[in-house]
């Protein structure tokens, strides 16, 4: 692992592995709709990183195109089922915290980086160290194409209603930063879960709870961390945020990257 302090949270992914796209909900993956945005303009030889090895859908439909892929993703396990379940030495996948400094070997050389609902995982702190270890990937010119989802998921609204009844909202839910701390949030987790296609709910509640805080976003919280990312001279710029037709209140966040000086 390129991080030097592991990322707890990965530990929650290690429950996981292979049964998110084996038994997990359907609408949790893009859709082939959703894939064609993803891949829109990609050639072969494209330089892509996928961050998060669960979005397999992607990583195929990538190298079906005849990209080269790196897959990165934060979990042991995730990685160790994804290359099992991919042809032999059709993509890298590597151990790796996006919140961290890219991998050396990868710094400024990719023409796509794209990940799908990975920025709802984050804490306030990860989604900004998230989108500079993104950029830090990035060649200039370089895009990265985020899905987000934005505003409360479902079962973040029956934790916060709960928690409001039982006095305890505070506890686990900052409404003025808009984070959820699923670690924090006891018997309302586990009175407010919903299913996760046939996942059993027993791993479910380990997961969400080792999940621990996760921002929710609206637009305006988007376009300021696109703004505010930095890795020294390079910036982003937002390109276009296109809704995911299926799924509700999603987007794809498209950024580009280029030289701040040059961009101001
Ligand atoms: N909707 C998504 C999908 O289609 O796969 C699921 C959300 S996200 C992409 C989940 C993946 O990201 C998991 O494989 C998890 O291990 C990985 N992940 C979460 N946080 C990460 C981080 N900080 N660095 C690298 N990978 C991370």
């Amino acid at each position: 692992m390129t991080s030097q302090t592991v990322n707890e949270k990965s530990t929650a992914w290690d429950l996981i592995g292979s049964l998110f796209w084996e038994s997990g909900r359907t609408t949790a993956k893009p859709s082939d709709e959703e894939i064609a945005l993803f891949t829109t303009g990609v050639q072969p030889g494209s330089r892509c990183t996928v961050v998060g090895a669960s979005t397999k859908d992607l990583v195929e439909a990538l190298i079906a195109l005849g990209a080269v892929v790196t897959v990165l993703d934060f979990s042991e396990r995730m990685c160790t089922d994804l290359r099992a379940a991919l042809p032999a030495g059709s993509c890298e996948v590597l151990q790796h915290d996006i919140t961290r400094p890219a991998p050396e070997h990868l710094r400024g050389t990719q023409d796509f980086v794209l990940n799908d609902r990975l920025v709802n995982r984050f804490s306030e702190t990860e989604a900004r160290k998230g989108i500079e270890g993104m950029l830090d990937l990035l060649a200039d010119g370089g895009q990265i194409r985020a899905s987000i989802k934005l505003g409360l998921y479902p079962m973040d609204e029956r934790m916060i209603t709960t928690g409001r009844e039982r006095g305890s909202l505070e506890r686990f839910y900052d409404s003025g930063k808009k984070v959820i701390d699923f670690s924090a949030a006891g018997d309302v987790l586990t009175d407010s879960l919903l299913p996760h296609g046939e996942i059993d709910s027993e791993l479910l509640l380990q997961w969400y709870r080792g999940r621990g805080k996760e921002q929710r976003f609206d637009h305006e919280d988007i376009t300021a961390l696109v703004a505010s990312a930095a890795v020294g001279e390079r910036a982003l710029r937002l390109v276009s945020a296109t809704d995911f037709g299926q799924a509700p209140a999603t987007r794809m966040y498209t950024a580009e990257a280029g030289s701040a000086r040059r961009d101001a």
